[in-house]
């Protein structure tokens, strides 16, 4: 298993690519030749920023309307939840859940493991460390699919175009959710999961 429980005290550097460990001299992985440090610059710091940032603007990302439906003249938003209890009332059951966890449930998942992760630092909870890795490497894992979100609401737009419903924009919403994943990118990327197992 990897040495991610190294305490800073050990004098020791992992590198985050590859988990090949070093000494405190070196600057660049033998291995892998990925830039190390002992621990990211002010990663607490800047990954609150960060995450603060993505919460603020996923709060207008779901009331806010994420599509203007435009019908016989007259203008219709319609926020994510509504989007997906559109879907969910004409049976379209396979597309509301897609867009419920792509929208709603993965983001606020990813937010919240990195609110628990800065917590315990904040709280030295190093007997959570463990855990909060695993959690760190699944929401990791998932960055990968980020993108995934934002191809859903172009999905749901054209599905509702699809179904003759008039003319479709996109809402305020969908900028603030693009807004809300790339800084959850930025936050989980100035996180360093090492932080959690100094004393
Ligand atoms: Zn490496």
């Amino acid at each position: 298993m990897m040495n991610w429980k190294t305490d800073i005290s050990e004098g020791k550097v992992l590198c985050l690519i590859c988990e090949e460990l070093h000494d405190l001299e070196e600057v660049q992985c033998r291995r892998c030749s990925a830039s190390i440090s002992q621990r990211k610059p002010s990663s607490i710091s800047q990954t609150w920023a960060y995450v603060l940032a993505a919460t603020l603007f996923l709060i207008p990302a779901n009331l806010m309307p994420m599509m203007v439906v435009t019908s016989m003249g007259t203008d219709e938003g319609s926020t994510i939840m509504e989007g997906v209890i559109y879907f969910l009332a004409h049976k379209e059951y396979g597309l509301g859940l897609i867009i419920f966890v792509a929208s709603v449930a993965v983001p606020i998942f990813k937010l919240s493991v990195i609110y628990f992760l800065l917590l315990i630092i904040a709280f030295k909870q190093k007997e959570k460390a463990k855990l909060g890795l695993k959690l760190f490497h699944i929401i990791h894992c998932i960055g990968k699919w980020s993108m995934l979100d934002i191809f859903v609401v172009a999905l749901m737009v054209s599905m509702v175009q699809f179904q003759g419903l008039a003319t479709i924009q996109t809402g305020a919403a969908a900028i603030s959710f693009c807004g809300a994943v790339i800084f959850t990118i930025i936050a989980s990327e100035k996180f360093d999961p090492r932080l959690m197992f100094d004393k």
